[in-house]
């Protein structure tokens, strides 16, 4: 395959030592709708119900209540920003009430600004395959572009069961997992389960990509915030093991209600896909 001319999209380092991967959000949707145990606790939520009267109403008690406003005026922000750059798109693009025309503007504009990486995730995995599957069926196109990289939420192995497979049956170059907030152990490569030999017999099948394009990125990370549920190290541990095995790059996010920062076992691991860069720390100013 030939060498992109693209830099890599950037993620300074000051942001990577709080823990966060991504430089910029991208929030095109406000409002959602919780589906899973990993939604008890929404950090999106906790915000608009706090936040600007612009999120009033989205909210019931603290959590999202199902109203969803499209935000067609964000769409071409990336578009404006010339520095190559790591977007978190926030919420969930692929809510249902997120129309289709909408979902494939969002698209567009992610085409069109190759030099920005894109990290879309999403716990309705079935609906995001749908809407890919349409989005590229209109433009004639076989996978998306590779700055656009979709991934689920897995926050214990019954959701890891349920979305990943989905994930792994749409046309992304890049699938990410995110274990976040970790709520159980998860086995996604350890051979035992289930889904790793889906993950590996796709490998051998899905011709020119193998066993690393199938997952390209996992994320984990603990729930942080009031009531937040504790990660067992021990989860966090074999998840990392199991992406070593698999030369899987794995970022540790952080412990969340545990314990502060993102070390485990005296070691950080902060690895993305070749196509990100961390930025050099700026210099202190004398
Ligand atoms: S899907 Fe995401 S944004 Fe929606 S309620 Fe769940 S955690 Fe919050």
């Amino acid at each position: 395959m030939a060498k992109s001319d693209t830099p890599p999209a950037v993620v300074s380092a000051e942001r990577i030592e709080k823990g966060l991967w991504w430089e910029r959000p991208w929030s095109l949707v406000d409002g959602c709708t919780p589906v899973s145990e990993a939604c008890d606790h929404c950090w999106s939520a906790r915000g608009a119900a706090r936040w600007t009267h612009r999120l009033s109403g989205l909210t019931t008690d603290g959590k999202f209540n199902g109203q969803v406003r499209i935000m067609p005026d964000r769409l071409e922000i990336p578009l404006k920003r010339r520095k190559p750059t790591v977007w978190a798109v926030w919420n969930d693009l692929f809510h249902q009430a997120v129309t289709l025309e909408f979902i494939s503007k969002a698209m567009d504009v992610m085409t069109a600004t190759p030099r920005h990486t894109y990290v879309v995730l999403t716990k309705r995995a079935v609906r995001m395959r749908w809407a890919v599957e349409q989005v590229l069926m209109a433009n004639h196109s076989d996978r998306l572009p590779a700055n656009i990289w979709l991934g689920v939420t897995a926050e214990n192995q019954a959701r890891a069961a349920e979305r990943i497979p989905a994930l792994l049956a749409t046309p992304a170059a890049v699938r990410v997992i995110s274990v976040e907030p970790m709520l159980g152990g998860v086995s996604l490569f350890d051979g035992a389960s289930s889904l790793a030999k889906d993950i590996e017999c796709r490998a051998r099948t899905e011709k020119p990509y193998g066993f690393k394009q199938q997952i390209g990125w996992v994320i984990c990370g603990g729930e942080s915030g009031g009531g937040a549920r504790p990660m067992d190290p021990d989860w966090a541990r074999s998840l990392r093991d199991q992406c070593n095995a698999a030369g899987v790059p794995f970022f540790f996010k952080q412990w969340g209600k545990r314990a502060a920062g993102h070390v485990l076992d005296g070691q950080t691991h902060l690895e993305f896909p070749a196509t990100v860069e961390i930025a050099e720390a700026a210099e202190p100013k004398e």
